[in-house]
């Protein structure tokens, strides 16, 4: 069956009675390109199992399970469960896991199904939780060693922006704190049923063996991150004092001690730069 033809997932969709979902974000591929595209941009071979989000009715599921040891995909949409089975029967290395992502043990997972296996994760997200979903994948600290994701092409410039650029956001440090990230390719918005009204990109992130720089209090490291840029256009200073409820005296004073103008905006500190504020900040 080609999950890639309009036609076909048009009446696969109608004789299983399915109705598309706005609120769980679904746009499912229909050019055969990407799918294929976003397999081989994951690298998957057979000495891997891949973690899959949101199979949809199966087009990124089949080509993965053509190149990789197992796939294990994760689907909210209950009524997609009929389909999956119908259109992944071929496929015995695929098993479908119902469930949310989001509260799905993953690490628990992984080690139930992926024993012998190197684990990835490969998906065409949802676009209504990206971050939440990028940030669990990587804050979890699970044993993966890539993650290789569909987004919006605003969230994948953001999940592959380098600290201390322009680009770059709270996602992107902590995009960059756990992995080396790279931007793929972008796929126009006809590519999908129903087509979404912006351009979507993939982004690839090899996960680091340990983290870019070695902090203390990770938490708090995150905080600060997120707090400098909590408001933007504010320098790093007045959000950074705002956000973490802090004097700005105090704030200016650590970010002067850091070796940086007490105007900087959070674009332009690295990683490195926030580790020093950060020392500086727990030094007074
Ligand atoms: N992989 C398919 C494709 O490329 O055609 C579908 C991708 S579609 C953008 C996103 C998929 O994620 C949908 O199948 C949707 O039902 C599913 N989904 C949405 N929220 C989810 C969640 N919290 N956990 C797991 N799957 C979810």
């Amino acid at each position: 069956m080609n999950l890639c033809d309009e036609l076909t997932i048009r009446m696969l969709l109608e004789r299983h009675g399915f109705h598309f979902s706005k609120s769980m974000g679904q746009n499912f591929l229909i050019d055969p390109q990407i799918p294929a595209d976003i397999a081989a941009a994951s690298q998957a071979d057979e000495t891997c199992g891949v973690l899959e989000i949101g199979p949809g009715i199966g087009p990124l599921t089949s080509e993965l399970a053509q190149r990789a040891g197992k796939v294990v995909s994760i689907e909210l949409d209950r009524a997609l469960l009929p389909i999956l089975a119908e259109t992944m029967a071929p496929y015995s290395n695929v098993e479908i896991v119902p469930g949310d992502v989001t509260r799905l043990d993953l690490k628990a997972l992984i080690g139930e199904k992926f024993a012998g296996l190197r684990p990835i994760v490969c998906a065409n997200l949802p676009y209504y939780i990206t971050s939440p979903i990028v940030m669990k994948l990587l804050g979890d600290r699970l044993p993966i060693e890539s993650l290789t994701v569909m987004v919006q092409k605003e969230a994948a410039d953001r999940l592959a922006a380098v600290p201390g650029t322009r680009a770059s956001s709270a996602i992107s440090c902590a995009v960059s704190y756990y992995a080396k990230s790279k931007m793929m390719f972008t796929a126009a918005p006809g590519s999908f049923y129903p087509a979404p009204k912006v351009t979507s990109a993939v982004v690839r992130m090899d996960i680091r063996p340990t983290p870019a720089v070695q902090v203390e209090d990770e938490d708090g490291y995150f905080a600060l991150i997120r707090a400098a840029f909590g408001q933007r256009r504010k320098t790093a200073a007045n959000a950074i004092a705002s956000g973490l409820g802090r004097s700005k005296e105090s704030v200016i004073a650590a970010i002067e001690a850091a070796g940086f103008d007490a105007r900087i905006r959070p674009e332009a500190l690295t990683l490195e730069d926030f580790a020093k504020i950060q020392q500086a900040l727990a030094a007074q």
